[in-house]
Order: C-alpha cells, then sequence, then structure tokens
C-alpha cells in the first residue's frame, strides 16, 4: 500500500483496490489509445461496448451465473431495487414475504407496502437485530409472489449463513454488502441484487442479477425506467447506463481474478474476520456485538459499553490512519468494514492499534 493512503473501514462508499485506481488513473486522459477519456465516451461505441460486453462477462464468470438468469446494471443504487423489486413482482393485488433483520429490510419493506400486502416472515428487532431468525422460525406464506431477505445486515454486522428454502416461492435478496465475497448459488435466486459502493466499484449503481422468467409481470404504472423486461431487453442501455461506474467495475473484476476470485475472497474474508472477532472474544474492554452464530465477516460491530470511550476510541483509531470506524449513528459503537479490498495487513494493523488503546485505557 502506497504510504500516504489511509486504511478505510467506512461501510460504504469503501475502499477499492489500489491497482484499480491506479490503472483508472493511468487509463484517464486516454483509454487504450482511443485519444479519450471512457468518461468522455458514447455508450453505444465500439471501444465502450467491449468495456461493457467484458465486464458483464467477467461478472457472470466470477458468480457462475447461469444462462438462466440476466446480468443488469441498473442506476438509483440499491434503494432503488427497494421499489423496483415490488413493482415488477407484487402484481395486482399480491402479497409478499419480508424478514426483518435490519434497517434495509425495514426500508425495503416500507416501499413494498404501497403496492402490495407485505408479511412479515421474520424479525429479530426483538433483540435489536443482534441476530438472524432460524429456517424453522420463517413465517412462510404459500402465495407469496416472493421471499424478500437482506443477506448481510451492514448496520448491525450480522449475516444470513443459510439461504432460506422457501418451498418454491423466489427468492429476492439485497446482498449489497457481502456479493463477491464468496462464491453464491445464483440458481436458488429470482434476484439478487447489490448497491455497488461496498465491495465492487464506485456508487449511483447496483448490479441486478434475475431469474428472467420473473421478468414481464410488472404493474402497468411502473416507471418504464425501473422494469427488469425493458432493461433486459435493452441489455441495460434502455438510457445512458452508468458508463464509468461500469467500467470501474470491470477494472475490480480483474482485480478479483488475480486474487483467485469469489474462492480466493472468501479465504481472504474469513482470515481477516476471525483475526478480528478472536480479539474481541479475549479482550476485556471491547466486545462483539451481534451474537456470535449471527456475525457478519464484512462488517464487524463492537463496543466498550461506555459511549463517550467509544467515541474516544474512533476518534485516536482515525488519527492513527484507521477511518471511519464510529458506528451507524442508529447503532453506536463502533463498526469495522472490512470488504474485498481491505487488505489483510489493515486488520492486523488495527488489532495492533485496538491492543494498544486497551492497555493505555
Ligand atoms: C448500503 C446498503 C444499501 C443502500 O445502498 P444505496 O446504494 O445507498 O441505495 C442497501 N442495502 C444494504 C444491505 C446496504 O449495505
Amino acid at each position: 500500500m502506497s504510504n500516504d493512503r489511509i486504511y478505510n473501514f467506512s461501510a460504504g462508499p469503501s475502499m477499492l483496490p489500489l491497482s484499480v485506481l491506479e490503472t483508472a488513473a493511468r487509463e484517464m486522459t486516454n483509454y487504450d489509445g482511443s485519444g479519450q477519456s471512457v468518461m468522455e465516451m458514447s455508450h453505444r461505441s465500439k471501444v465502450y461496448l467491449s468495456i461493457f460486453e467484458e465486464t458483464k462477462a467477467n461478472l457472470k464468470k466470477a458468480l457462475s451465473v447461469p444462462d438462466t438468469h440476466e446480468i443488469l446494471f441498473m442506476q438509483g443504487g440499491a434503494t432503488f431495487q427497494f421499489s423496483a423489486v415490488p413493482l415488477n413482482l407484487m402484481g395486482d393485488g399480491g402479497s409478499a414475504d419480508y424478514a426483518i433483520t435490519g434497517n434495509f429490510a425495514t426500508v425495503a419493506s416500507k416501499e413494498a407496502k404501497k403496492y402490495g400486502t407485505v408479511n412479515i416472515a421474520a424479525s429479530s428487532e426483538d433483540r435489536n437485530h443482534t441476530y438472524i431468525p432460524a429456517q424453522p422460525d420463517l413465517k412462510l406464506s404459500p402465495d407469496a409472489k416472493y421471499f424478500y431477505y437482506c443477506a448481510n445486515n451492514t448496520i448491525y454486522g450480522t449475516a444470513w449463513k443459510y439461504v432460506p428454502d422457501t418451498r418454491g416461492v423466489p427468492l429476492v435478496s439485497d446482498m449489497s454488502s457481502e456479493l463477491l465475497s464468496k462464491p453464491v448459488d445464483v440458481s436458488k435466486f429470482g434476484i439478487i441484487f447489490a448497491g455497488v459502493q461496498k465491495n465492487m466499484a464506485p456508487a449511483g449503481m447496483a448490479v441486478v442479477i434475475i431469474d428472467k422468467s420473473l421478468a414481464g409481470h410488472e404493474l402497468p404504472f411502473t416507471p418504464k425506467i425501473m422494469s427488469y423486461a425493458v432493461a433486459i431487453e435493452k441489455d441495460s442501455m434502455d438510457n445512458t447506463p452508468p458508463a464509468y461506474t461500469i467500467y470501474m467495475l470491470g477494472l475490480v473484476l480483474k482485480w478479483l481474478e488475480t486474487q483467485g476470485g469469489v474462492a480466493g475472497m472468501e479465504k481472504l474474508k474469513t482470515a481477516k474476520a476471525k483475526l478480528l472477532y478472536d480479539y474481541l472474544d479475549a479482550s476485556a474492554l471491547f466486545s462483539g456485538c451481534a451474537e456470535k452464530a449471527a456475525r457478519s465477516d464484512m462488517n464487524v460491530t463492537f463496543r466498550t459499553g461506555d459511549a463517550e470511550l467509544d467515541a474516544r476510541f474512533a476518534k485516536d483509531a482515525s488519527a492513527a490512519g484507521f477511518a471511519n470506524l464510529a458506528g451507524h449513528r442508529n447503532v453506536g459503537g463502533m463498526r469495522a468494514s472490512i470488504y474485498n479490498a481491505m487488505p489483510a495487513d489493515g486488520v492486523t494493523a488495527l488489532v495492533e492499534f485496538m491492543k494498544d488503546f486497551e492497555k493505555n485505557t
């Protein structure tokens, strides 16, 4: 890591691999001899379309996306999908099951209520979203149009360790803060979507992976820009796509390939999270917020139990080059987001800093 860079533990936008930023910088004013920046290119030009196609193909390969599913690049981030999912899937007078395991699932369910009936299939609100409901505790509605859950709860630091069995009801999952961190069996899902600023690219776009058989049933008042059927038909180019963000995703995917793909990322994230959780479990000062069985490898939430001390820790850490460790305002405490681009060295250095802080407190 070049020594003028901080370790950024932000939940998103978050770190990008340094080599990706350096390639983007090198190619900024003249992409591959084209005499122009990717930012300046027509999205219909041959040179841009080759970037687009390669990025899509590399994402398909990285996640082993089957031919039954289509990859879409949509603007508006993950939040746009909170509306697009019910508009496209709910149908007239339909219902959907939502598992409420944190802030983003709550927001998504409120949006869905505008367009149909929302059944709360499970909720972890009773213990402040510190755990994930078990399969037998999911209240499944056989006539639900889809089952919705947020796979990794960015704010609370919990993650689903299993894929819910919904007895044939299409699964929809918000994987914003974990997609590309491990292999996923895409064939089990109706829709996977992810805002890209956590693990994939700069902000402003979502990757949507959709079972094509689910498209084409949108409510009649669905904005055209939100229609999955239109997005599939126009290959994500009914209007100008977030062209530069797609290019950046392409660079990240090339980097990912050199790191052993999603299998390599899974090994790395397991090792990084273990370092941090092992220390938290041994520490007399810090403790983890999430229940052990539900701990996220991407967002590690912890606290001292003293709000003033928490604030001092985040401030001292920031001064030492460990940025953005304050927890989300809904939760307090601390949160270390350790996505793909956070090097293992960053986590090792953070643990050393925490040990020193503990010794001196
Ligand atoms: C960050 C995040 C979102 C919101 O993403 P936007 O791109 O800001 O809309 C939604 N869901 C999860 C799980 C997230 O981590």
